[in-house]
């Protein structure tokens, strides 16, 4: 059997970051199994603009590297792949239904069905609709409809016995029949409804596997129901364990954002995120700079392998341990057999982590070719840059080491070696510079500076440690009140790599203008 995995976002609009853990299983078992992976667009009920409501998530897709075999764009052999091009196979698919005595015509109107509803409810019962509506031949339809009543088909559901499945996650489920309503198919006005196009898009797709958000594990009798009684063979099928909120077990929401701000790890990461956004103009549209989106981890650097590997432990473990994954190694070892059933919650800090390890393991060239469109976005550096400009931003990259943790970082830790004059941040410049020693321990500096040669690291180390003796005062003394003359704040690469970039002329006059700030 040929592997076909789908995924089936709505237009949305935006990448949800569930919905990325949804698709990387897909993309995983199907890679794995040397199949295809499919993109479907499910927009039956869509009212947005399908283009634009639809880029966002194939970008996002694109960046974090899950490629798709068929779909839009590419097309294939099934095409096409919006459901609101394919409603001619859901009317078929009805008729079918309703030759076959699986589906009738229903003539009900809201307030008759809401009556039994209610009645059911006050007799402690479930609601099973009457039929009374029904029409099974011509001539009652006509009836019905003579009295002004508009016609829906609905499915003839079993009422007795139970439907029973064997998930690929959870094992042996059984669904009671006579807790299912007979679910409309096909609306008044001749539309169908998403879950008869599912099931037929499912087939006429040949998807084998079917792996998608447990939320979706209670549509699966109708479902199942529809696929039987039209004499399809059922996909297997794999319900994931839900993408939780951090520290919860309900569904992350990318509305409930003020409430994860409680979270110290998710508020800490929103900040950092912010600050970047803010200097690069961005920050997307307010809606979608979210955390629970992957646009903003686009927009404020991560890299989408780290993004990935981490969303493959989202519910699913190798061994317990193992952690980090190329993409060749997640691919061979990925199984449905280990995922959890469990709620799994979403751990920014955790993504933090493996974002670290990632970023930490490029080389200086790989940090500058992605860090570089940031500074260029900020108007820090020209486009292209000078071949100054990109010895600074390189020299830079390199002595801040695994500081830089996110490609937009960059910007806070580049910044002073790239204007004229830097920006003196009021708090350092309070704490440092306007203190009874500053003054003193910047002059006593810059007098030494004019004769250190070569103006690199080792001997700048060795002139500011003789200095700080001469005034028999601590190395730390003279650090924090140069590093603040010299960069405008408290943190940044080690003061003596940000002395050498600067280069001795820089220093100097930096120096010089911070005297007017000292006590
Ligand atoms: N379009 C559905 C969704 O957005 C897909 C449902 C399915 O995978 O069957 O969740």
């Amino acid at each position: 059997m040929t592997v076909r995995t789908r995924f089936a976002p709505s237009p949305t609009g935006y990448l949800h970051i569930g919905g990325v853990r949804t698709a990387l299983f897909n993309w995983l078992f199907a890679r794995q199994h040397g199949g295809q992976f499919i993109l479907r667009i499910d927009d039956t009920d869509s009212e947005r603009n399908i283009e634009s409501a639809l880029e966002p998530i194939l970008d996002g897709l694109r960046w974090l590297g899950i490629d798709w075999d068929e779909g839009p764009d590419v097309g294939g052999p099934y095409a096409p792949y919006y459901q609101s091009q394919r409603s001619a196979g859901y009317a078929a698919a009805v008729e079918q239904l309703l030759a076959s005595g699986h589906a009738y015509r229903d003539f009900a109107r809201p307030d008759e069905l809401d009556e039994e509803r209610k009645a059911a409810q006050a007799a402690g019962k479930p609601f099973l609709y009457s039929r009374r509506f029904a029409a099974f031949d011509e001539a009652t339809a006509q009836r019905f409809a003579a009295e002004g009543r508009a016609g829906v088909v609905r499915l003839k559901m079993p009422r007795e016995g139970s439907l029973v499945l064997e998930d690929a996650v959870r094992g042996r489920v059984e669904f009671a029949w006579e807790r299912e309503q007979d679910h409309v198919i096909q609306r008044a006005d001749g539309s169908c409804l998403y879950h008869l196009a599912n099931v037929v898009d499912d087939h006429d797709l040949a998807i084998s596997h079917v792996i998608r958000a447990e939320e979706h594990l209670s549509n699966t009798p109708r479902q199942a129901f529809i696929a039987l009684s039209l004499g399809y063979d059922l996909p297997a099928y794999a319900h994931l364990p839900l993408v939780a909120e951090p520290g919860s077990k309900t569904k992350l929401s990318k509305r409930k954002l003020a409430q994860y701000l409680k979270n110290q790890d998710f508020r800490r990461v929103m900040e950092h995120g912010q600050q970047i956004a803010a200097r690069i103009g961005g920050g997307g549209e307010a809606d979608t700079f979210n955390p629970v989106i992957v646009d903003f981890y686009r927009e404020v650097g991560y890299l989408p392998w780290a993004i990935d590997n981490y969303l493959a432990l989202l519910g699913w473990s190798y061994d317990d341990k193992t952690e980090f994954f190329s993409r060749g190694e997640l691919i061979e070892r990925f199984s449905l057999e280990r995922i959890n059933s469990a709620p799994a919650s979403f751990d920014p800090k955790k993504l933090w982590a493996v974002q670290d390890h990632y970023m930490t393991a490029l080389s200086v060239d790989e940090k500058f070719g992605l860090m570089l469109p940031y500074l260029v976005k900020a108007g820090l550096v020209a486009d292209p840059p000078t071949a100054e400009q990109a010895e600074i931003v390189r020299r830079v990259i390199e002595a801040s080491g695994d500081r830089l943790k996110v490609a937009g970082d960059i910007l806070a830790y580049a910044d002073f070696f790239l204007v004229d004059e830097p920006v003196m941040d009021p708090d350092a410049v309070a704490k440092r510079l306007a203190t009874p020693t500053a003054r003193q321990h910047l002059e006593a500096f810059a007098a030494r500076l004019a004769a250190v040669e070569p103006f690199e690291p080792a001997a700048l180390e060795e002139a500011l440690k003789a200095t700080a003796e001469a005034a028999g005062a601590k190395v730390g003394d003279l650090v924090h009140p140069i590093r603040v003359a010299v960069t405008g704040r408290s943190v940044g690469p080690g003061l003596y790599d940000c002395l050498a970039i600067l280069g001795r002329d820089r220093v100097l006059s930096r120096m010089s203008a911070a005297l007017g700030l000292c006590g």
